[in-house]
Parts: C-alpha cells; structure tokens; sequence
C-alpha cells in the first residue's frame, strides 16, 4: 500500500505523515463548546477527524485521540471581548451552566453515535483541567511571557518572535492598528490568559487562582489538556479552518514559551460547511442539526455520505436536495453490496481490488475519489459476488457508512387510524402536498370498491401507474404505494397531474 501523505497547515504542503513513537499516533482535536446543539457544519468538521483516526488505523497506528468538551471560557468574540457563550447559554435555556454543559455534551456524544464517528479516547472537560491551566499560566509568568490589566493576564505576543509564522499573519498585526479597540492590551493579537469575574456580577463558573478569582481563557484550555493526556509534539493536532488564524496561533504560542518544545508535527484543519455563500454558524443562526435532519426523515449517515461528495479541504455548500440525494446514493450502495452466502473469499484477491481505494485515502484523504473506487468495484459483476461482499466491508472501515446493513429503510406508515393503514415507500421524505393527494387518491378508491364501482377504481390506480407511482394492495388489506424519489423531486407537476 502506498504510505500516508497529509497536508500539513504548518508547511502549507502534502507531507509524508511520520509519527514520533513508531506506528502510535497522538491525535488532539479541538471540541465543541457546549452552548448549544452542535450544527452539520460542526459535524463536517469531526467526520473529516473520525476519517483520519481510521486511516491511520489502517496505516498501522495505534492511535490516541483527544477530544475537549468547552465547558468554560470561550468568549463571543475570539478578541477576548464579549461575554461567555456558556454563562449566555445558560441564561437562555433558563438552566445552571453546569445543566447546559452536561444536556449539550450528551447531546453532541449522541449526534456522533448517529454519524458512527468512533467514540475518542479521552473526553477531558476544561472545567476538570482548572488546576493544568493555572500551571501553564504560572509558567508562562515566570518565563515572562504574561502581563496583567485590569480584567485579567494576557500573553504578550511580541516575546514570541515566531507569532506570525503559522498562520502567515503580517507582523503589522501585533502592532496596534488606529481602530482596533485594544482596551488595554499592548498589541491587538495578545490574549487573555486568565480572566477576572467581573466586579458587579456573579458568574456561576468561577475559580481562585494566584491573580484573583477568575475563569480560564479559551485558547489555554486546549494547550493545558493536550499536554494532560498527549506528549509533545503531538502527531497531530485538527479543527475548522477558522481555528488557524487566532485559536491554533495562541495555543502554539503559549504551549511552545512555556515548554520550549515544539507543540505539534502535523497540523490539519477541515473547511466550512456553507449555508448559501456563508459558513454555517450558530451564531448566523440559521444553522441545522442532526435532529433536523431525522426529522426530515433522513438517516443521519446519509449527511456522512454528503460530506464525502467533498474533499475536506474544499468548501461544501449544504442543500436539502443535496443532502436527499446522498440518502439515495446511500441506500443504492448498500444495495448494490451483494447479500452473504456460504464460500471462503480470496483475501488476497480483496486486498489487489481495493488496492486503488487506498490509494486515494492515503492521499490526503481523497473521499470523493475514494468512494468512487468502491463504485467501480461494486458495479463490476465480472468480480465473485462475496469477494465485492468483503470490499465493501473493508472499506466501511474506513467510510463507516454501514454498507452490510439492511438497504435503508424506506417505508414509512402515512395512515393507520380506523381504516387499513397506508405505507409510502419511498428513499426520499414524501412532500406533504404528494402526501395529501395520495391518501385522497387512496381513500376515493377504496371507497370506489366498496361501492363495486371499478371502473373508477381502476382510473384511479391507472392515473397514479402513469406517474410512476406503483400501488400495491396488501394481503392484510392495507395499501403501500412505491414512490421514486424523481416523483418527490417533481412534486409540484404530479400534483397537479393528479388532482
Ligand atoms: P465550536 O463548537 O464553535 O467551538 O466548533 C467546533 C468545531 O467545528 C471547530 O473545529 C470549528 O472549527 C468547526 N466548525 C465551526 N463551524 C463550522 C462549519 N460551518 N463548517 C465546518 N466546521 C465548522
Ligand atoms: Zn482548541
């Protein structure tokens, strides 16, 4: 197989990916704040980190994979300004921060169950790491890196000469520019440390430490729990693009002045997930979640499917159709992997046809190439039936796309009450103006029957066969109506059609 190549943030460039202990791989990425549901975009981002930690499995890699819970400290604004996202997601759910931390947290856990993104080994929470980050600040002090205003201790940037390197920022930036509000801060890029609670209010997270009661600064938490559970450099440190600029510059910053070592040999970042031209933000907040698109009837794995038709460093614009369509691409998939019968299968011969698949993981995670190679191989009768059968489950290590499960389920019960029920079976949600017309439809001929007038019963099954629309009476009595998902995508016409 040919070796792992990833690009690395740091050089701006594809690099052979080499871990510091042979075939182990330490692996920090940065979680979520547990303010709110996490959103799809969100998502994207550890569906593209849960694809790596598989890859390096498949490489060889032991690895050791570090995921934060945000619980305290992350300000609206990355400028240390502003208040905190969990004390205001507190005060609109109406609930403690620690009620809030512990509802989101368990929320997001069941969001990656949903996505099959691997359960990480460790799931430290800042607010249990207080005491890891009042060290690393005292450090930092007696190194001379800090200084003090009044609303908390700041990392002077300047004393870090090689600030701007990482994110390629132009030195100018760590002097101040005429309208940037600074407060009182020496350069616009310095960040808090530490930070004082405000004097005329209670916070309910809060804690004593040698400057004064306060609470930690966003960036220090994942510095200070990296180094809790990782050893420097880390393998591999991941987050959202948006993290390069201000996040991942501090954290290197402050982790590297306070041990003098380097913080991290590969840097990866996942791009936007989009909304329109812009990135899916809570704060934007037209934002949607996992229950949205179980609501929309939708298997969750399908979103995991959307988010392969992109290489993770390419934006991904997020449409409902887009979404639809990767759920019938899905559901084509697991049908297109032929059912278990009895026979040994040539492992050999499985490892040569999956050969091109890898290839494409293993450069920089090529998902959209990779899935395509899959294709190819499910698509070629010419190959044994359980030999394709094995493929697909060997790629599912990597895709986890449940690919030997059940094709997805695609029945859905639109009526039971008092008359026979009636089942749509359709791998797209059925749009309620269909929905409407078609248990009309139904109901006008059973009606048509009991009467014995078949002639109109017979108009109407004809009328809905000339749509496409396939209706089965079942023996129990009930009715099931097979409903392709170009009917769905042309509603509006078979309505009218119809009526
Ligand atoms: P947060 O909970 O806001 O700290 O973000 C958690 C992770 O999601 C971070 O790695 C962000 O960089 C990432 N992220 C935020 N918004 C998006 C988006 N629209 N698309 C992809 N990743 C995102
Ligand atoms: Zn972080």
């Amino acid at each position: 197989m040919k070796p792992l190549f990833l690009y690395n943030t740091a050089s701006r460039s594809i690099e052979q990916f080499f871990s510091v202990k042979e075939k182990q791989a330490g692996m920090y990425c940065c979680g979520p704040t547990v303010y709110n549901y996490a959103h799809i975009g969100n998502l994207r981002t550890y569906i593209f980190e849960d694809v790596l930690k598989r890859v390096l499995t498949l490489n060889g890699y032991k690895v050791k994979h570090v995921l934060n819970i945000t619980d305290v400290g992350h300000l609206t604004s990355d400028a240390d300004s502003g208040d905190d996202k969990m004390e205001k997601g507190a005060l609109r759910e109406g609930k403690t921060v620690w009620q809030i931390a512990e509802h989101f947290t368990a929320k997001f856990r069941e969001n990656a169950k949903d996505l099959n993104i691997l359960e990480a080994d460790v799931w430290p929470k800042a607010t249990d790491h207080i005491k890891h980050m009042i060290e690393m600040v005292t450090i930092l002090e007696n190194r001379g890196f800090t200084y003090k205003t009044s609303d908390g201790i700041y990392f002077d940037t300047v004393k870090f000469p090689s600030y701007c390197d990482f994110a390629r920022l132009e030195p100018e930036s760590l002097r101040a520019g005429e309208r940037v509000d600074m407060g009182e801060k020496r350069a616009p890029t310095d960040f808090a440390l530490w930070k004082f609670s405000p004097k005329d209010q209670k916070r309910q997270m809060e804690w004593d430490s040698p400057w004064g009661v306060g609470f930690p600064g966003w960036h220090i938490e994942c510095s200070a729990m990296s180094l809790a559970y990782l050893d420097l450099p880390l393998d591999i440190h991941c987050g959202g693009t948006d993290h390069i600029r201000v996040h991942h510059t501090n954290e290197i910053a402050q982790t590297e002045a306070a041990t003098g070592k380097k913080f991290a040999n590969f840097w990866m970042h996942g791009e936007f997930l989009n909304m329109g031209n812009v990135k899916m933000s809570k704060s934007g907040g037209t934002f949607i979640t996992i229950d949205t698109v179980k609501n929309e009837g939708i298997n969750p794995l399908a979103y995991r499917m959307f988010c392969f038709t992109a290489h993770y460093r390419s934006p991904l614009t997020f449409t409902m159709d887009g979404l639809k369509a990767s759920a019938v691409s899905l559901g084509n998939m697991r049908k297109a992997v032929p059912p278990e019968s009895a026979g040994t299968v040539d492992v050999s011969k499985v490892a040569t046809l999956m050969e091109p698949f890898y290839q494409h993981v293993n450069e920089d995670l090529n998902m959209p190439r990779a899935v395509a190679a899959l294709w190819d191989l499910l698509k070629d009768t010419s190959i044994e039936s359980q030999v394709r059968r094995a493929c697909a489950a060997a790629a599912d290590d990597i895709l986890g796309l449940d690919l030997l499960a059940a094709p997805l389920e695609t029945k859905q019960l639109v009526t039971s009450g008092d008359g026979p029920a009636i089942t749509f079976d359709s791998p797209v949600p059925v749009p309620d103006a269909l929905k409407n017309v078609l248990v009309a439809k139904i109901q006008a001929r059973r009606t048509a029957r009991k009467e014995k007038n078949f002639k109109l019963s017979d108009e109407i099954r004809n009328a809905l066969t000339a749509q496409n629309i396939i209706m089965k009476d079942m023996p129990d009595g009930s009715t099931e109506c097979q409903i392709p998902s170009s009917v769905c995508a042309n509603c509006d016409a078979v309505v009218a059609a119809l009526s």
